[in-house]
């Protein structure tokens, strides 16, 4: 027997992109571990992906090309050779591309994180057909166009840091089920004497674990942010010449956070004046005392209308107490903007002949039912789905099935599974997964460059994405040479840049070692230096008001809120959120049995009161609903969910839950305040019980 060690990288939508190793016996991965010597993985990894061999060898992968023979929708294929598949989409392509190539629209998100199996080959083909571009906005735009106004882009405090902070305020995430990685140096600085506080409306694994818990209203966080700069002004726990040297606006943002009261911002938050207070003094106080003080602030606070401001708000704080003088203080949202990437290489921009329309991912129930007009340009004809599953993520989710059902609509899904979207496809295309191809990897966690090498063939007639673009433009006649370029050679050109953050990159040197870490400075802004227009953190930022925002930080009331419809929620009176539930990662693993088996059915947490309300007994089927739609889950009496909350952890695949729907059936399609973001957290909805 031959046995050998691959080193890898996990593809998955997770901060963390751990270092892998995959034991290799006789051409099969026997086993996925974590590396021991990468800094950040430290051998561990999460239960999804230590099942990764499961989802490899999983006996429902998709090994052949597939046709459509039953309803779009229905599940119902046939086996057809890749050269039948290729021709049938190079036939179906060409005429709608003569005609006008914004008609065909691709679809991709963050299936694989991997820049050669993401954007490379898929982008230049097409570019080269001038296709509609996507504005792949499904998750983080919001949070990361308010957090640019004002730090400037996706940077901020090394995860390797945190564990020398005395206190760490996880802020809308919950790490243990989605940053396991940054958990554990969150528990060492714990065990150092840090205080954890979690603030969050749900009462999350990790949340449980923090010193305190702070149950604010969903999309309310903006307002806490607000309430904390007030106190920290008023009680001068400030870092004045931190603000003075590094910072722009100041006099601006003290007259705006006078007007947030800690009364005030109780009664929008729904929580107490004297957390608002003790929260702000324990911040500025440690700060005051000279001690690194970190907030963790993740994706959870901005899901809602006013999204991008909570996060901008948030990502005033460290200034204004001088946290960023320490390498363990500030606040981490991404670490993505830190990674020079030569995307334009991989991605061939030059390639269109013109700028062709763009189509927002998060709109895309709207968009596939949209007749052609001069506003939208023409109806789209034809879909390209790869590294995603719209049909159970997107939001308002029953109008994303209907556009898929449109007979007149071509569609090709590219995937490793028959999920809820490729059930719509006229052509189902098989691709192989991470353990089966090479890919580069920068990281949302961390500072590390990473290389995933192959462990084994593919499967079947498997291939990777960049192969199945390769062969796509070849059909279609595209002749460029850029089209010929293997996926080494496009590794190759990943991080080949000349700024100094990558100085040492070499892919076949990180090929060897699997991960090489930024060239970065510990405290980033520890003397200032923000990539902003004015290089200062930015409290005033005249960006905004050029781009028609309120230049300071403010609070937007939620869409869906007793204040701003109170008739809306006299119908639907209960928020709902949705987060990750912790063996799924958005709709990824729900078909991985042992996995599924953990998360049991769907569920939905309510608490006590509100189920007695509505006669809801824990364990009895209930049914959610609003004017978007409903769905049913099994509710689990449980005060994690504050009152007036309720949680459906996410994301299910329609087809194996029993009514076929998921919680997507209730989210609306209304985007955030900047970023063009979904909503999924601003939803009202009413529960009742499903009678027997
Ligand atoms: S999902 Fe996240 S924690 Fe799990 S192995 Fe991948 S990167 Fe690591």
């Amino acid at each position: 027997m031959t046995s050998t060690q691959v080193r890898a990288a996990c593809p998955l939508d997770c901060p963390d992109t751990c270092a892998l190793l995959v034991t290799v016996e006789d051409g099969v991965a026997t086993a996925v571990k974590g590396d021991p010597d990468h800094p950040t993985t430290a051998g561990v990894l999460c239960t999804k992906v230590s099942r990764y061999t499961e989802r490899t060898y999983h006996d429902e992968r998709l090994l052949h090309p597939l046709r459509r023979v039953g309803a779009k929708g229905e599940g119902k294929f046939e086996r057809i050779s890749w050269d039948e598949a290729l021709r049938t989409i190079a036939d179906r392509l060409a005429p709608i591309a003569a005609r006008d190539p914004e008609a065909i629209l691709p679809y991709s998100y963050c299936g694989t994180m991997g820049l050669i199996q993401g954007e490379s080959m898929s982008s230049r083909f097409f570019n080269q057909l001038g296709a509609s571009l996507l504005d792949r906005t499904v998750c983080a735009t919001a949070g990361a166009t308010g957090y640019r106004y004002t730090i400037g882009a996706s940077v901020g405090t090394d995860m390797e840091q945190f564990q020398n902070a005395k206190l760490i305020i996880i802020w809308g995430g919950n790490p243990i089920a989605s940053n396991l990685h940054f958990w554990t140096r969150a528990q060492e600085a714990k065990r150092h004497g840090a205080k954890l506080i979690a603030i969050d409306p749900y009462r999350s694994l990790t949340a449980e674990k923090c010193h305190q818990h702070i149950a604010l209203l969903p999309g309310t966080d903006a307002a806490l942010a607000l309430g904390l700069m007030h106190v920290l002004i008023a009680e001068d726990l400030l870092d004045h010449d931190y603000i003075a040297d590094y910072t722009l606006g100041f006099d601006e943002l003290k007259a705006r956070a006078a007007e947030w009261t800690p009364e005030r911002t109780a009664a929008t938050c729904g929580i107490t004046a004297d957390e608002v207070v003790d929260l702000a003094r324990l911040y500025g106080q440690t700060a005051k005392a000279g001690l690194p003080v970190a907030i963790r602030t993740n994706y959870g606070v901005q899901r809602v209308r006013g999204g991008g401001m909570a996060v901008r708000n948030i990502a005033c704080l460290p200034a204004l107490v001088g946290a960023w003088r320490h390498a363990a203080g500030g606040v981490q949202l991404s670490s993505s903007g830190s990674f020079p990437t030569n995307k334009p290489a991989l991605q061939r921009p030059d390639l269109l002949k013109k700028t062709p329309r763009t189509i927002n991912m998060t709109t895309i129930g709207d968009d596939l039912l949209r007749p052609a007009s001069p506003a939208f340009g023409p109806q789209v004809e034809a879909v390209i789905v790869y590294n995603s599953n719209p049909v159970a993520i997107a939001p308002d989710s029953s109008k994303v099935a209907a556009g898929f059902a449109r007979e007149d609509l071509f569609t090709v899904v590219i995937e490793q599974f028959q999920t809820d979207t490729a059930d719509y496809a006229d052509i189902v295309l098989p691709a192989t997964t991470q353990l089966e191809h090479i890919d580069a990897h920068t990281s949302y966690g961390h500072l590390y460059m990473m290389a995933n090498n192959a462990a084994i063939a593919p499967l079947g007639e498997s291939k990777p994405n960049t192969e199945i673009f390769r062969l796509l433009a070849r059909a279609m006649g595209f002749t460029d040479p850029c089209f010929a370029e293997t996926d080494d050679q496009l590794a190759a050109q990943a991080f080949k840049t000349s700024d100094v953050r990558a100085m040492h990159f070499d892919w076949e040197s990180l090929k060897q070692q699997g991960w090489q870490k930024l060239n970065m400075p510990e405290a980033p802004f520890a003397h200032g230096g923000f990539p902003t227009p004015s290089g200062k953190c930015e409290f005033y930022s005249a960006q905004m008001a050029a781009d028609g925002l309120d230049p300071l930080p403010t609070y937007l009331e939620p869409y869906e809120s007793v204040a701003s419809n109170p008739q809306l929620a006299q119908r639907y009176p209960l928020a709902m959120i949705s987060p990750p539930a912790r063996n799924f990662l958005n709709s990824t693993f729900v078909n991985v049995k042992s996995l599924r088996a953990a998360e049991g059915e769907p569920h939905l947490d309510i608490h006590p009161l509100d189920a007695a309300a509505r006669g809801v007994a824990h364990g009895e089927m209930v049914r959610i609903f609003n004017d978007r739609g409903t769905f049913v889950a099994k509710a689990r009496v449980t005060d994690k969910a504050r009152q007036g909350l309720v949680v459906g952890l996410s994301v299910w695949w329609k087809k194996l839950a029993s009514d076929g729907k998921n919680a997507n059936e209730v989210t609306s399609q209304r985007l955030t305040d900047m970023g063009r973001a979904p909503t999924f957290y601003d939803t009202l909805v009413q529960v009742e019980r499903v009678s027997a």
